[in-house]
């Protein structure tokens, strides 16, 4: 048993794009506030040890040794209030001086670094220290250290701001996301959603004269419209045509079938009176009108088939020339014998006899159809550099140039031809014959001169 694929849920363009864009664009901010974090504490870090050491000089000007006890002379009165500078002996015991509140010696286990961060309860403290105390290029006699500490709090640096300033355009740049968002949405969407209305209105109306329009400023969207629109003309053209083919069907046929009743009529009071001579001619009359109609029939079958890829093919050896003679017979059987010209090569071909005569009877029966009884018509056929190739050349109508690559459409007739009988199928069921044979149908015309329609079989 067969399952259908679950078709996918369907949203809409702008809400998709959207959805992707803020995202894309989250993720891109929140990499650069990792980055902007990291330069920051790194460039706050490397202030700070500036800093640091300049204080140090400070408060080493500071530090004396008087009766063999070592202390800050003065208050550090030079040194910045936010960095507090204790001196321990060679154990860690406070000699001078007073910690910061809420900096703990104990956490301080990583003495050896010369500059580090120390973590105490909920506060972080920069710590740095000199184990030689120097001053006045003299050094002080013993063990001594000399301790700096900063809280993390009373930094304030260019780079903090930065920090904040990054939060802060991050905010920013979420709101403006949502903004434009809600802009683009309704800048896109509502042109979408007019275009759709107008189609279904179209379709609903099945007005195929109408035109859907678009003056907004998308060039996408005005492909898909003119694309619609095109569809449209070509809609309306083909059911145009199918509406005159069909009026032109009934009308054709209405003409023989009356034609036959009547004859049958005819025939029958005929051959109640004894008049057998008259009852042969009414036959023959009969029998050319359901020939013709047979033929009409025939046609729009092979159409129907070939449309549907239905018909067989059936590829044997034969000779074009054969073929030209028997069409021209046939057709000068109608017409006048006389008329054609003949250059006839012996061209045999691989192809299906039946479809290539049809094709071939088409291209004659239309050169006797649009040339006036007198003018002479040329049939030729041959091998030429594309291959195999039959020609039929009339001096007639001719065709207007912009007809000529249209007439090899369905149901498409010349304006100038449409007085005469036809229902603008013969050539596109030649073309189709050519086609499936691999071949084509060229066409050269002029107005008022007559056409050469050349069928190519390579
Ligand atoms: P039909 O002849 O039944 O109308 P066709 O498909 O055979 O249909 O031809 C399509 C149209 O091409 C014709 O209606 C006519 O306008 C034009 N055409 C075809 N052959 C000729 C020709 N030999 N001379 C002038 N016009 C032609």
């Amino acid at each position: 048993m067969r399952f259908r694929k679950k078709s996918k849920r369907k949203i809409s363009i702008v809400n998709y794009l959207m959805r992707w864009w803020t995202v894309f664009f989250l993720l891109f901010s929140v990499f650069l506030i990792i980055c902007v974090n990291v330069m920051a504490d790194y460039a706050i870090r490397n202030a700070v040890i500036k800093e640091f050491t300049r204080q140090m000089y400070r408060a080493v000007d500071c530090v004396e040794k008087n009766d063999g006890k070592i202390e800050f002379s003065g208050n550090l009165e030079n040194v910045d209030s936010d960095f507090t500078f204790v001196i321990l002996d060679s154990h860690g015991n406070l000699v001078d001086g007073e910690y910061p509140p809420g900096y703990d010696p104990a956490d301080d286990d990583s003495k050896k670094m010369h500059f580090r961060v120390v973590k105490s309860g909920n506060e972080s403290f920069y710590v740095t220290e000199r184990t030689k105390i120097i001053r006045r290029r003299k050094r002080i006699e013993g063990d001594y250290i000399l301790r700096g500490i900063i809280n993390k709090k009373n930094i304030s640096t260019v780079f903090q701001r930065i920090k904040l300033y990054s939060y802060i355009a991050l905010l920013v740049e979420v709101v403006m996301i949502v903004i434009v968002g809600i802009v683009l949405q309704r800048r896109i969407s509502k042109p979408m959603l007019k275009m759709c209305e107008q189609a279904v209105q179209i379709g609903e109306g099945m007005d195929l004269s109408e035109r859907m329009v678009y003056d907004g400023r998308f060039s996408e969207m005005d492909i898909l419209l003119k694309a619609y629109n095109q569809l449209l003309v070509r809609m309306e053209d083909m059911i145009s045509r199918q509406n005159q083919f069909n009026a032109d069907v009934s009308h054709e046929l209405k003409t023989p079938i009356t034609v036959i009743r009547a004859q049958c009529q005819l025939t029958k009071d005929q051959l109640t009176a004894g008049q057998e001579v008259m009852v042969e001619e009414m036959i023959g009359i009969i029998e050319r009108q359901s020939d013709w109609m047979g033929r009409m029939v025939e046609q729009l079958l092979a159409l129907s088939r070939m449309d549907q890829n239905k018909i067989s093919f059936e590829l044997e050896e034969m000779d074009l020339a054969d073929v030209v003679e028997v069409v021209c017979e046939d057709e000068g059987a109608a017409s006048d014998k006389q008329r054609f010209d003949y250059d006839l090569s012996s061209t045999p071909v691989v192809a299906d006899v039946a479809l290539i005569t049809m094709a071939v009877r088409n291209l004659i029966s239309n050169a006797v159809k649009y040339s006036d009884k007198d003018t002479r018509i040329k049939v030729g056929c041959g091998r030429g550099n594309s291959g195999a190739y039959v020609s039929v050349q009339d001096f007639g109508i001719g065709i207007a140039p912009e007809d000529c690559s249209r007439i090899f459409e369905h149901y498409y007739r010349a304006e100038q031809s449409r007085s005469s009988e036809g229902f603008g199928l013969g050539l596109t069921l030649a073309m189709k014959i050519a086609e499936k044979h691999g071949g084509t149908i060229h066409v050269k015309s002029m107005p008022g001169e007559g056409s050469t329609f050349t069928l190519v079989i390579p």
